[in-house]
């Protein structure tokens, strides 16, 4: 009982995870009219890519957290 619990809990917790991530991108991608802002090239699927974790639940989806990038600026924020 107690496993099914902690895996309920977990999967919410995904769900949640997703459901956050996927709006921040959204508003993101909307503030940015869908240019990148490291390259400044126009881009239809702005990728969200996280600035500073946050190890706290309640900060993790601050706004100012994450940033989106297109696939090639992204790329290379993640190889440096
Ligand atoms: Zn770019
Ligand atoms: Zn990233």
């Amino acid at each position: 009982m107690l496993i099914l619990a902690g895996m309920v809990f977990h999967v919410s917790l995904d769900v949640v995870h997703v459901t956050q991530m996927q709006s921040l991108k959204q508003s993101l991608s909307e503030e940015a009219s869908s240019i990148c802002p490291a390259c400044g090239e126009w881009c239809e699927a702005l990728q969200l890519h996280t600035v500073h974790f946050s190890p706290s639940m309640l900060n993790r989806y601050n706004a100012k957290k994450f940033v989106v990038l297109c696939p090639t600026c992204h790329e290379k924020a993640h190889s440096k």
